[in-house]
């Protein structure tokens, strides 16, 4: 029954300088000041010496790091991944897959649902292949294909429930019907890879849209005269817009414009990651695609197109507070509390408060990851701790 005192506590909307929090068996029991008087006796007593706690990240939107990928379904890959994101503080993990052909697209969520009910992940986001050639950015677009009924059922059959979002252009053929489709099936559809008009942007909102996919990216650009997808999920309370806050896929001028217009209770920060994520530069697959990176950015081999991200949730929260100039509260509401509310987990994670689970990550002056814990245990600590 661990107590941390002496900590920067990080909740929904305030931070609690000198804050202790009481960890009982997985949960958390108590959150409070120092100075508030202690009346449960606490086998361990942990000084965290003015270091924050945050809520453990929830990344709705990866397919992979640490020399591995989520993409091909595979047990061993997806550990590794799983396991690489989880030192950067993500405690909890969509994966997400990229276009590829249905058969092997069944196959890979077949791998993945088991993965979901194993605890591992937290549910599968299908990228692809219900996208724009338009927009397709690191998808093949000759495996791109309009989002057909019975495909989509087929697809949500293989996953028994584990498909959490599937991200759709809902300009293409039967795009609009997929997403109630989606929506009956209670599955979040999510809006991107897409050329659609501000006008067939708001049918789809209007048809269920809850997301937006990495919003400005592999979407129709804004303009005053055509104001597109990027509009129309703005201005629609009931729409999370994803951003990759890497300062390369947004400038940081319009991430924070966008933690203004949406509010962080509508911003999820996600990473977009691959697996050459904290893999260094070098030569990697995507899916089918031939991936390089240099410079720690990753690009196609046979365009300049940006291919996914190699970030991670601890620098994307960095970002967002040291460069971005977004309060830290706010920042922790984007990487943890709005992506566990819109997956439905709201009750469970995102935030520190008791009676949640207790996945937190403590973090140095400088907003680097110093420990992590999952559910009450210390996954990774340092010696001084
Ligand atoms: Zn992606």
């Amino acid at each position: 029954m661990p107590l941390l005192r002496n900590a920067r506590l990080v909740l929904p909307d305030a931070v609690v300088d000198n804050g202790r929090l009481g960890v009982d068996g997985e949960w958390i029991t108590a959150i409070g000041a120092d100075d508030d008087g202690d009346a449960v006796p606490h086998a361990e007593t942990l000084d965290l010496a003015g270091h924050w706690v945050v809520p453990g990240f929830v990344d709705m939107h990866v397919h992979g790091g640490g020399g591995a990928s989520y993409t091909g379904g595979q047990p061993d890959q997806a550990h590794r991944a799983f396991e690489f994101h989880r030192t950067h503080g993500t405690t909890t993990s969509i994966a997400s897959t990229v276009a590829t052909a249905v058969d092997e697209l069944e196959r890979v969520v077949c791998g993945l649902s088991e993965l979901v009910e194993d605890g591992l992940l937290t549910g599968i986001h299908l990228e692809g292949p219900f996208i724009s050639a338009a927009r397709c950015g690191a998808h093949d677009p000759a495996l791109l294909r309009t989002p057909e009924a019975g495909v989509l059922r087929r697809l949500l059959d293989q996953g028994r429930g584990a498909i959490r979002m599937v991200t759709v252009a809902p300009e293409l053929d039967g795009g609009v019907r997929a997403v109630r489709q989606l929506v009956d099936a209670g599955v979040i559809a999510a809006l991107g890879h897409t050329d659609a008009s501000y006008e067939q942007a708001r049918a789809a909102i209007d048809a269920g849209v809850t997301v937006a996919t990495h919003l400005f990216n592999a979407m129709r650009g804004l303009h005053h005269r055509d104001p597109g997808p990027v509009v129309a999920a703005l201005e629609s309370d009931e729409v999370t817009v994803e951003l990759i806050n890497d300062g390369l896929h947004l400038h940081d001028a319009v991430a924070r414009m966008v933690f203004r217009a949406a509010g962080p209770h509508r911003v999820a920060l996600i990473t977009d990651s691959l697996s050459t994520t904290g893999a260094g530069d070098g030569d990697y697959r995507l899916g089918p695609l031939a991936v390089r990176v240099v410079d720690g950015v990753a690009r196609l081999v046979d365009s300049d197109t940006i291919a996914g991200s190699t970030l991670t949730m601890d620098a994307a929260l960095r970002r967002a507070v040291t460069v971005g100039g977004i309060p830290i509260e706010q920042a922790c509401r984007a990487a943890s509390t709005t992506p566990a509310k819109v997956l439905g987990l709201g009750h469970l994670v995102g935030s520190l408060a008791v009676g949640k689970r207790a996945d937190l990550v403590v973090l140095d002056a400088d907003l680097r990851v110093a420990a992590v814990m999952v559910a009450g245990h210390w996954v990774s600590r340092p010696r001084w701790l």
